[in-house]
């Protein structure tokens, strides 16, 4: 299929309108779809959205590091504010920070659902801290977009990222921008960090000529297409969302029943992936545990440098109750075959 025709063009619009739909995205935004992965939507947001301005980027986990890192690698000036990895985000430390330095910044950036830990930073709270002083706001919104409400009608997010590959239940390949058009328009004249990811460039390209300014992954377009619609036959974001919240409780039940420990307090959590500690039930194992479970068909994770040793349980995708059920028969298993 030619991405140049102008039927892979009615695709394309086609998507965009239902990436704005699934986070309420009035006419005022607009999406951006680039090829690859979820870093190179960040990178492209990151590479222009400021002119000599720094951005302030608020960090609790591997995600916010990341955003730190792509900074330094395009010489923007930008300032950390860190909590431990398992830890909220400390809002007075950082309105304390605002108050006498918010104008060495353009943009707040941080991440929604802290995928390090499974910790949901408050997007509200930021949000609003950031508009209190005229900031704009950039949001990793990679692992929450489809799997968490997020209604930009009322938190008027002004840069929200996503990927094809996560709640939206798509394959890899694709990364999510959904911005404001005045800031479109803003940014048009702020210094080029990047060619391939030149935000402004990709979007005169799909708004313009109905197509993407370089090839794109033409066939995981068509998959999302699907995604998107498989989103809005379960009933939207309210039914997804609750289908992933049943199945965390579920989980959550079950492994606290088999023994084990959450490493994130509970109102902080996500309820799209859990951190658990690891235990220190004799001869217990992470990788061993791993193994015994992917031998039948279940994947799980390990920690992320987290404040604890730990292991992450994520139920995105598209599981139902007994799936849950056979993860935790194969947990109690393993732990069986321990004595
Ligand atoms: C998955 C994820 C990313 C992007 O990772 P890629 O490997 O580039 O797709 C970025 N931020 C968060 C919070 C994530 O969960």
């Amino acid at each position: 299929i030619c991405p140049r025709e102008s039927e892979f063009g009615d695709l394309l619009g086609a998507v965009k309108q239902k990436a704005l739909k699934v986070v309420n995205a009035g006419a005022h935004y607009e999406a951006i779809l680039l090829g690859g992965s979820g870093t190179a939507a960040v990178e492209a947001c990151l590479s222009s959205c400021t002119n000599e301005s720094g951005i302030l980027i608020l960090e609790n986990g591997a995600y916010g590091d990341r955003i730190k890192k792509i900074c330094d690698a395009l010489k923007i000036k930008s300032h950390l504010i860190k909590s431990a990895w398992g830890d909220a985000l400390n809002l007075s430390e950082i309105e304390a920070h605002l108050k006498t330095n918010a104008k060495d910044y353009n943009v707040i950036a941080f991440i929604h659902h802290e995928t390090t830990v499974g910790i949901l930073n408050d997007l509200s709270a930021i949000n609003n801290l950031a508009k209190k002083y005229q900031l704009k706001t950039l949001v990793d919104a990679m692992s929450s977009y489809a799997g968490i409400e997020i209604d930009l009608a009322k938190d008027d997010v002004d840069y929200l990222i996503s990927s094809s590959n996560k709640c939206i239940q798509g394959m890899a390949g694709l990364g999510i921008c959904i911005v404001k058009k005045e800031i479109l328009n803003e940014i048009k004249n702020y210094p080029k960090r990047s060619f391939y990811l030149d935000l402004h460039n990709n979007f005169l390209a799909q708004e313009k000529t109905n197509q993407f300014a370089f090839t794109p992954p033409v066939q995981i377009l068509y998959s999302l297409d699907i995604a998107f619609n498989e989103f809005f036959i379960e009933g939207g974001i309210k039914a997804r969302a609750k289908r992933y919240s049943d199945l965390y409780e579920l989980m959550l039940k079950g492994m606290t029943e088999l023994g084990f420990e959450t490493l994130v307090e509970k109102k902080l959590h996500s309820k799209i992936l859990t951190a658990f500690k690891e235990p220190t039930i004799k001869n217990f194992s992470f990788e061993k545990m791993h193994d015994f479970l992917y031998a039948q068909g279940i994947t799980i994770y390990p920690g992320k440098s987290a404040k604890e040793n730990s292991f992450r349980i994520s139920n995105i995708g598209e599981l139902n109750t007994a799936d849950i059920l056979t993860f935790l028969k194969g947990v109690e298993a393993y732990l069986k075959s321990l004595n």
